[in-house]
């Protein structure tokens, strides 16, 4: 797929905002800082077109971006902020499970992991969400250019473990600092547009 033109559309607060026609989605989720907006500045050859969303009161947007007016990315509000209220972190919830359960445009949800850590509870509680809305469960590991090899080879098992993934879900790791990783995404988008 080559991309021409990709655009910001909205970032949105309630579900009332959500762009209305029927373009199909592809979103991403993951705590906040795993580097979310870097992939897919990455993936869209644009340096900022995605904010980065550590301002605490972004983390409740969901912001959505055409793609040569095909199909849309959609960039979910990251969650794990040390500092945030139980109220906050049931806001958040909301947020998320709103647009996983009531989108009809989405096509496959990403779950970012930073590849160095042990995914978090948090993690762990988002790729059940997405599994339960019946999605593959397609996995992006960030910031593999921090590793080795080997530990890459490492980590990409222990996340698998701790996700407790199927032996046929997929799991990428990238980096958008030497941008490892962009055509395997790209092979992927690509392939869940032809099925
Ligand atoms: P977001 O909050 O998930 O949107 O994360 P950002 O894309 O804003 O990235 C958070 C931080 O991680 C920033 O300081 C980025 O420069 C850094 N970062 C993002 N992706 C990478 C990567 O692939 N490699 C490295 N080394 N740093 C990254």
């Amino acid at each position: 797929m080559k991309i021409k033109n990709s655009s910001f559309v909205i970032s949105a607060v309630s579900k009332k905002q959500y762009p209305e026609d029927a373009l199909p989605e592809l979103a991403f989720a993951g705590r906040s800082n795993v580097g979310k907006s870097s992939l897919i500045n990455m993936l869209l050859n644009r340096r900022g077109l995605a904010k980065t969303s550590s301002t605490p009161g972004k983390t409740q947007l969901v912001n959505f971006y055409d793609i040569d007016g095909l199909f849309r990315f959609v960039d979910l509000p990251g969650y794990g902020f040390a500092k945030v209220s139980k109220t906050q972190k049931a806001s958040w919830g909301k947020i998320i499970e709103t647009y996983l359960q009531s989108r009809e445009n989405l096509l496959e949800v990403f779950q970012l992991v930073d590849i160095r850590h042990k995914p978090s509870g948090e993690d762990k509680q988002m790729y059940d969400w997405i599994r339960n809305s019946g999605f593959s469960g397609i996995v992006i590991a960030t910031k593999a250019d921090k590793l080795g090899k080997q530990q890459i080879a490492k980590q990409m098992k222990v996340i698998r473990n701790e996700l407790q993934m199927t032996p046929e879900a997929v799991i990428i790791p990238v980096s958008a600092s030497d941008r490892s990783g962009k055509y395997q995404v790209w092979d992927l988008i690509n392939q869940i547009f032809e099925v």
